[in-house]
Order: structure tokens, then C-alpha cells, then sequence
């Protein structure tokens, strides 16, 4: 089974992880910058975290040959706090880089104005950039929050075919799929989706546009989830190529829009900028 995770914070994950992602059959990746879980004082703070989601973390990446992407944005936490909001006027000289493969995550967490503007901002900046967008639903008033995310989508440059909205679940995916627009969903452990209720929406809404993503980050999270919901696919009767699109020719096809996605990984280097991944020396 060949994995790519679509959505995947590994910068808050150990070397262990990238192993059992191998092994699972993980074989590329994209990393949505989103917030540390703490609030960020600076948008120098945000230079580092983009630089090191474009060098440091790709080259980790490499040692357990996988392939890592990235999305860059300003988070829609974050979005509310003026100290950060400059970030949008940085975003064009990173939105160039080859590993940039969309503008994300975007979107609403409390559906505030300052969240408006800096989605509106956004999705202007992805299709200056023609990239596509990665756009997080908010965790509360889930249907509310997509309606108005889609509204602020119809009145901007990008076209649906090119956004992915993530987080959805039962309530929120037949109006995400009617939109256009590719619709993602992220399976925690106990909250949220899981796997069941994700092969009972597969049942009702087929394969098409659909992606999975385990969403793993500081918080508690599995990154196996996407190998989990393959093989519980494969046990409720779907078939090897149904596994095969939603977990990898879909997020192929939605990222490949960027024109940017690097499936082969090559022979790592040992080291990034003098340092490696070994302690102590070998
Ligand atoms: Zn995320």
C-alpha cells in the first residue's frame, strides 16, 4: 500500500514516527504550517518555522525516504493577533520556493473579521501564486463555518477544483463535494473522525475528490491513521485501487496542481547545514 499523508505536522513528530510511516508504506507527505499551541510573539518566529518546514524537516524526511512538501500561511488562530499578521506581507518570498506546494492551512478557527481578511488575503495570494489552497474548517458551528467559508471561496480567484477543504466530517462533506472543491478529512484516536465513520461516508459519497489525512501534531494524534483507514477499507470490501486513489492519486492529483511535487526522493545527504540527525557523533 503506498501512502501520502496530506496533512501531517511532523516537525512535532520523532524519528520513530518517520520509521513506522515507512513501514506502514508512507512514502510522501505534505506539512501544513499551522500554531506551536502557544501563542507566537513576532513573525520572526514564523521565518524560522517556514524555513525550517522548506530545510530542515524535508531533509529529516529523507533519511527515512520519504517525501516531504510543505504548505505555508499565516494560521487562522493566529490571524487574530496583530503581532503576527506582518507574516502576510512575507508570504510572497516563500510562496516562490520549490517545496511549496499550496497556501495553507487557511481558513476559520472563531469566524472572527480579522479571520476574513486574512482568508480573503490568502486565497488571493495562492491564486497570484497559482497554487492551490488548503483550507481548515473551524472544530465548532461546523456547517455555519463551511458555508462561510465557502462564500468567501466563491468571491475570490481561486477556483474550487483548486482548494481542499480538511476537517470535514458527516455533517459538512456533501456540501464540501458539491462545491467543487477536493474534501479531506483528518482521523484523530478518540475525537472527531475515525476510521469507521470514514468507510461510512466512502460508502455513501465514493472515492472521488477524497482525501485522508492523520493531521498528527503536538497534540494527541496518530500518524498511522492514513494506513489504518486503508486497511479498514480493504476489510470492509473496497478494492486495492479504491485504497490507492484515496490515499495516494488523489492527494497526487490536488498537490500536483502546484506543479511542484517531487515524488522520488533522493539519496540523502548526511548532513543539512553541518548537522545531522545522529548524537554524538558516528
Ligand atoms: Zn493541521
Amino acid at each position: 500500500m503506498r501512502i501520502f499523508d496530506p496533512h501531517i505536522h511532523m516537525t512535532s513528530r520523532t524519528t520513530d514516527d518517520y520509521q513506522a510511516m515507512y513501514d506502514a508504506g508512507v512514502r510522501a507527505l505534505v506539512e501544513p504550517s499551522f500554531w506551536l499551541g502557544q501563542p507566537r510573539t513576532s513573525p520572526a518566529s514564523f521565518f524560522d518555522y517556514f524555513d525550517a518546514l522548506l530545510g530542515w524537516e524535508p531533509f529529516r524526511a529523507a533519511q527515512y525516504g520519504i517525501a516531504h512538501h510543505c504548505t505555508l500561511a499565516l494560521n487562522p488562530k493566529e490571524a487574530n493577533d496583530p503581532r503576527c499578521v506582518p507574516v502576510l506581507d512575507a508570504l510572497p518570498r516563500y510562496l516562490v520556493k520549490d517545496s511549496v506546494v499550496a497556501v495553507g492551512e487557511i481558513g476559520y478557527d472563531s469566524m472572527t473579521p480579522a479571520e476574513d481578511t486574512a482568508l480573503a488575503a490568502q486565497l488571493q495570494l495562492a491564486a497570484d501564486h497559482e497554487l492551490p489552497a488548503l483550507v481548515h474548517t473551524p472544530h465548532r458551528d461546523k456547517l455555519a463555518g463551511l458555508h462561510r467559508t465557502l462564500d468567501v471561496i466563491r468571491e475570490s480567484h481561486l477556483s474550487p477544483e483548486r482548494v481542499l477543504l480538511d476537517h470535514l466530517n458527516e455533517t459538512t462533506v456533501k456540501d464540501a463535494l458539491d462545491s467543487g472543491c477536493w474534501a479531506g478529512f483528518s482521523i484523530y484516536p478518540d475525537t472527531k473522525m475515525d476510521e469507521d465513520r470514514m468507510i461510512a461516508i466512502l460508502r455513501i459519497h465514493g472515492t472521488e475528490r477524497i482525501l485522508v489525512n492523520s493531521a498528527a501534531d503536538w497534540g494527541r494524534s496518530d500518524p498511522l491513521k492514513t494506513r489504518k483507514v486503508g486497511d479498514a477499507m480493504l476489510a470492509a470490501g473496497f478494492g486495492d485501487d479504491d485504497v490507492d486513489q484515496v490515499l495516494w492519486r488523489n492527494p497526487v492529483a490536488f498537490y500536483g496542481q502546484s506543479g511542484r511535487l517531487q515524488l522520488g526522493v533522493a539519496a540523502p545527504d548526511p548532513l543539512h547545514e553541518g548537522n545531522s540527525i545522529l548524537r554524538g557523533g558516528e
